[in-house]
């Protein structure tokens, strides 16, 4: 009985991380397509939703049926919870994803605003959070988790400076707002991304140690340390 679990655990762990590779594929072309303002691959991110449904149907299928027949305890039952959580997670930035697509299309209608150097620098940094934390949950290794939660903040700041860049353009011609709000909007899908990285490496933590992490400001904390930490504000 217990090889077969572990078998079964295997075959969602694989699922998952096929999830996560179809999101990553998904939000890199997205943002190529913004860089080359390529109007028939943004068209080809928006042909693959169906894709994401039934991977992420098939991923709660699996999941159920072992909790349902196998009754996974300790590190196998988080598995389980934290397979349902991370699919849910690039659940949400393969839409995040598909939204950059949507809005590219959008944008390409008109002349470039301006040369973009800050949001494709911001999905670089959020593609490296991405891919660390799919590295996570593949090797089960809570190395990294750290070094995502500091990036969240460096990608909060890329967003500051994003929207500091176009409010310059929007008031110098009510011409260019509709443009820079959408490369606004844009820079808070990539944003949102990077907030996903950042709970799969929180819930990778979780699944290893089973204890609960929170990437709070740009540090990881434990309830007893952001505990901890309240009674040093306070
Ligand atoms: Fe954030």
């Amino acid at each position: 009985m217990d090889w077969i679990l572990k078998e079964n655990i295997e075959e969602l762990k694989k699922m998952v991380l096929k999830e996560g590779w179809l999101a990553e594929t998904l939000f890199n072309q997205s943002m190529n397509s913004l860089k080359e303002r390529d109007e028939k691959s943004a068209k080809n991110v928006l042909g693959r939703k169906n894709e994401i449904n039934i991977i992420d149907m098939k991923i709660r299928e699996k999941a159920l049926a072992i909790l349902s027949t196998m009754m996974p305890m300790s590190k196998d039952l988080r598995t389980v919870t934290g397979s349902f959580l991370i699919s849910s997670y690039y659940q949400i930035i393969s839409e995040k994803s598909l939204e950059i697509a949507k809005k590219t299309l959008e944008l390409i209608k008109e002349p470039q605003l301006k040369p973009l150097v800050t949001i494709p620098e911001m999905a670089k940094y959020a593609l490296i959070m991405l891919r660390e934390s799919m590295r996570m949950f593949a090797d089960q290794n809570m190395n990294g988790a750290e070094n995502i939660c500091e990036r969240d903040q460096e990608i909060d700041d890329f967003l500051e400076e994003v929207r500091n860049e176009l409010m310059i353009y929007m008031m110098e011609n009510t011409k260019y707002v509709k443009r820079a709000l959408i490369l606004l909007e844009i820079a808070q899908n990539i944003e949102e991304i990077a907030d996903q990285a950042t709970r799969i490496a929180e819930t990778t933590s979780y699944i290893i140690s089973g204890k609960q992490y929170r990437c709070f400001n740009d540090k990881l904390y434990t309830i007893d340390s952001l505990e901890n930490n309240k009674e040093e504000n306070s």
